[in-house]
């Protein structure tokens, strides 16, 4: 017997099949889509199977496999298919593509830890001995059938052994699951008019869908009623969720419905939990897949439906390291292997997919209200050019008085904190000294916790000093604002109130996130103030009014959707506004209270903003009227990394017919790690020889260890 095995080293140079033979006796152990271990050069490595054969090609003795690493297959058929579609997609190696789908504990170089519950039962057959009084003692208690190992306390050890060599007692192990989910109360709603049409269009017809509701439309209610459908024909379904809406609160609404069906991916299981919920998934225990971006690989047969929530999360782009892939993309994908629909929902939903809804390429469904009749909160601009002059801090008059009134009727707060482009940095007040990384020439950021300057790219810490090393004055300034100068604020502001502040360094320690969204749901905290983690898939009940400190600054970043990324967050964030009974209202204090982006945020505007946002699109060739694709050279050597980049852009100008080809330009990310980056963008419509032509340039530098070409087709960010 011949293997066909590709290795897990993701060098492009070695991205192909190797043959080598298989002792006689693995030969029972081998499958397509397991893991074993090869010779390889000097190394040792694992690859997965991914042919098996009578001959091979080459004339060369093949080596032999090792051992085999896997019981069961690892990769099925379909995933296997999936990776080299994958790969030809997105010009990445095979091997990334398949590691990208596996949890960690089955990727080389780490062993999967499964848990173990040893237990004792009674050996029915076991002949009458003589037994002591310790040994009669755990007889007794597991007479009654099977007992686990840590139920049996203050029991004799050694007794234990005897009983257990004598063979009176059987000791067993069965895998002990690390997560588990309480068992289902069947909460279910009635759904709406409105929902109930979503729901029977969904399921009357296989299709992509394109779902625009607005925010507490009840999106999520209709998501559940269209896995119950599936999971009534004996289907499984998959619910993709930004990392940052997969709160509790998602995951408990889920399995209040669905108990032990679901698997709950994120982030903050522990790799051998992440383990434990993949095996659930692959055995078929949990037919409901809820994660992030890569729960769109889950291992399920015989998929009813997919489902991305919050569909214009850029989260769903995978940009570093490659394979750079888009959920969606491969959504439709498994779509079509499975038969099923792909329902994409959002309440503001992407240009691109807007787009194609437009043009029939999805069905367009849409939930135009919410579910309790109410109304969208109310919005209320404030221009903080006029304010600025007026007030000391960062709060507008208005927005004092709104928490104020909200604060003596028990109501709570959510305050955003637009951290999107945005950090608290250190300048000279006289020269305009800025402190920068010297591995990666961004701003460094200021930690007040820790007094120490910050590279948030690569880690780099340093001592905030209070002088200024260029000028050597003694005017250093903190500029910018975090989240804890804020609640400082806050706490002068209203001194009785009680603030709770979420953000990275809250929430870093794990179960912090879901105990203080507990708290706050318990009204243990008046004020919620938090980064873009408090902007989405929150649902309280008492929050009736949303502020946004600051709208602006996610607007300045270089990208050509900063102005799309802003309207959404907006949006997003004031739906956690009076989502129940009581009547809702937002403040969004902004310097730009004319842009687009932020107007049209006061009536909740998706539809003119979309409009006027596609006509920008086109005039500036942008996608969704233009695909993009970049490329990236980078180095050590800048002069020769450029060099190589023109000679990219000539060769592309040569033999490209109708893209255009802008740069290289130098990233903003010009010097990270001490690796300079240049990037050549390419806008095309139709390009039939582009992954011919880019395949090229890719095997032109394989063994060139001087240069790194990276391509990003659809890049989330322009960076
Ligand atoms: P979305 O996902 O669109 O933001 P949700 O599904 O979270 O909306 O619904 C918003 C709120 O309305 C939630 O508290 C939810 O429990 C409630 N809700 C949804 N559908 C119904 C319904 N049919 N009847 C009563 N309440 C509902
Ligand atoms: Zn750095």
């Amino acid at each position: 017997m011949i293997v066909g095995v590709l290795v897990e080293l993701s060098a492009k140079a070695i991205d192909k099949v190797f043959d080598y033979s298989v002792p006689k006796e693995l030969e029972k152990d081998i499958k397509v889509g397991i893991r074993v271990l090869v010779p390889f050069g000097r190394m040792t490595l694992e690859g997965f199977v991914l042919e098996i054969k009578n001959d091979s090609s080459t004339s060369k003795e093949l080596k032999s496999i090792i051992s085999v690493v896997d019981k069961d297959i690892v990769l099925n058929d379909e995933l296997l298919e999936l990776g080299k579609v994958m790969r030809d997609n997105t010009l990445s190696t095979l091997i990334s593509c398949y590691q990208v789908m596996l949890p960690k504990a089955l990727k080389a170089g780490s062993t999967g830890n499964i848990k173990y519950d040893t237990y004792y039962k009674l050996n029915s057959n076991y002949s009458d001995i003589k037994l002591n009084d310790k040994q009669k003692e755990i007889i007794e208690l597991v007479k009654n059938g099977p007992v686990l190992r840590k139920e049996l306390v203050d029991i004799s050890i050694s007794s234990l052994n005897t009983l257990i060599k004598k063979g009176v007692l059987i000791e067993e192990k069965s895998e002990h699951y690390r997560v588990s989910y309480d068992e289902l109360d069947n909460s279910k709603m009635k759904l709406t008019k409105d929902q109930q049409a979503v729901v029977d269009s969904v399921i009357s017809d296989i299709n992509t869908y394109l779902l625009y509701g607005v925010t507490g439309s009840g999106k999520t209610e209709v998501y559940m009623e269209i896995i119950d459908y599936y999971l009534s024909l004996g289907k499984s379904s998959i619910v993709l969720v930004p990392e940052i809406s997969l709160t509790p609160q998602m995951i408990e609404r889920f399995e209040k419905r669905f108990g032990k069906k679901i698997a709950a991916i994120h982030s903050g299981l522990s790799d051998g939990e992440k383990y434990d919920e993949y095996r659930r998934i692959s055995r078929g225990e949990a037919s409901i897949v809820i994660g992030a971006r890569s729960a769109i690989f889950a291992p399920l047969d015989n998929i009813g439906i997919i489902i991305i929530d919050e569909e214009h999360s850029d989260s769903y782009k995978q940009s570093d390291p490659s394979p750079r892939y888009h959920a969606r993309d491969i959504a439709i994908l498994r779509s079509k292997y499975h038969n099923c629909s792909v329902l994409l929902g959002s309440a503001t939903p992407s240009l691109e997919s807007m787009a194609r809804a437009e043009k029939g390429v999805y069905k367009l469904l849409t939930l135009p209200h919410r579910v309790n009749g109410k109304e969208l909160p109310l919005v209320n601009i404030i221009d903080m050019n006029k304010e600025i002059r007026k007030i000391k801090g960062h709060f507008s008059n208005e927005l004092v008085d709104a928490i104020r009134s909200r604060l003596e009727k028990n109501e709570q707060v959510i305050l955003l904190l637009n951290r999107r482009g945005y950090s608290s940095f250190v300048t000279c007040k006289n020269c305009g000294y800025t402190f920068k990384c010297p591995n990666c020439d961004i701003t460094l950021t200021y930690h007040k916790s820790s007094n120490t300057l910050r590279c948030h790219y690569c880690g780099h810490g340093e001592k905030v000093f209070d002088t200024c090393p260029e000028c050597k004055e003694k005017s250093l300034n903190n500029l910018g604002v975090g989240t804890q100068k804020i609640e400082e604020e806050l706490n002068k502001l209203f001194p009785e109130s009680r603030v709770l502040r979420m953000d990275y360094d809250t929430t870093s320690k794990k179960g912090m996130h879901e105990k203080m969204i507990d708290d706050f749901r318990e009204g243990k905290y008046d004020i919620l103030l938090g980064t873009q983690m408090v902007a989405k898939g929150l649902d309280f009940s008492n929050v009736t009014l949303v502020g946004v400190i600051n709208a602006d600054t996610s607007l300045n970043i270089p990208d050509f959707r900063s102005s799309e990324n802003t309207f959404s967050l907006l949006s997003q964030v004031a739906g956690r506004s009076g989502r129940s009974l009581k009547e809702g209202s937002v403040i969004i204090q902004t310097y730009n209270p004319e842009h687009y982006a932020i107007n049209l945020c006061k009536n909740h505007d998706y539809v003119s903003f979309y409009k006027q946002e596609m006509m920008i699109r086109r005039s500036l060739k942008y996608p969704p009227y233009y695909y993009i694709c970049n490329i990236r050279v980078s180095g050590k050597d800048a002069s020769y990394i450029l060099g190589e980049a023109l000679k990219i852009k000539n060769s592309l100008e040569r033999n490209l017919t109708s893209t255009i080809i802008l740069g290289p330009s130098s990233s903003s990310l010009f010097k990270m790690n001490n690796v300079f980056r240049y990037n050549i963008i390419l806008k095309y419509k139709k390009e039939d020889n582009l992954y011919l032509i880019l395949s090229k340039v890719i095997d032109h530098y394989l063994t060139n260890n001087k240069i790194k070409i990276d391509i990003d087709f659809n890049p989330s960010q322009m960076i």
